[in-house]
């Protein structure tokens, strides 16, 4: 049986790139919220024009929304074995739901990728910067991230008293980093 993994770290600790690294190093797939609600967007379907305005705030989109893209998504039958989902459960109501639908063993790890919020802010905007996203302004970010330690952080505690917490250093070049997940994760 494959893993079933969770992503969780704040917004700039380099989360979407590591998780697509171990997902395909583990052969399952990558499962990123974030990734399909852009696509959406992108697409400028009705689900896309609803979630749009409601990320450029760097709130996060309403859990039925969001919980009906996972639910069809870990229905395909490449998600039969194992997956890594990244940015899903996001709150403790997404978390409840994923555990009452499936079952606790829904997630075997939950990887938390730690790193302090001042690096977080300053990454963030030095992308911002070199991609000439304009939409990253500060007053968002310092949104994103003050949504993420009220709402997500959180999970860390639910998955922690079920014993099912790995803890990496965020902190380091993208191949330190990688390295430590491989080695939590074994
Ligand atoms: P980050 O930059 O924090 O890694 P993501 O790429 O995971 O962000 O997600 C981008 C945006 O998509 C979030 O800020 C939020 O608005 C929305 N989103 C993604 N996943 C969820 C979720 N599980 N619940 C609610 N909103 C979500």
């Amino acid at each position: 049986m494959g893993r079933k993994l969770l992503f969780l770290g704040p917004p700039g600790a380099g989360k979407g790139t590591q998780a697509q690294q171990i997902a395909k190093l583990l052969g399952i797939p990558h499962i990123s919220t974030g990734d399909m609600l852009r696509q959406a967007v992108a697409d400028e379907t009705e689900l896309g024009m609803q979630a749009k305005a409601i990320m450029e705030a760097g709130d996060l989109v309403p859990d039925e929304i969001v919980t009906a893209l996972v639910i069809e998504r870990l229905s395909q039958p490449d998600a039969a074995c194992g997956y890594l989902l990244d940015g899903y459960p996001r709150n403790a109501a997404q978390a409840d739901t994923l555990a009452g639908t499936y079952g606790d063993d829904v997630i075997d790890t939950a990887v938390a990728v730690d790193v302090e919020s001042e690096e977080l802010v300053r990454r963030i905007l030095q992308r911002a910067q070199e991609q000439g996203r304009a939409d990253d302004t500060e007053d968002v970010i310092r949104n994103r991230l003050s949504v993420y330690r009220e709402e997500t952080e959180p999970l860390i505690e639910y998955y922690r008293v079920r014993d099912r917490v790995a803890d990496v250093d965020g902190v380091g070049t993208i191949d330190e980093v990688f390295g430590r997940i491989v080695s939590a994760l074994v």
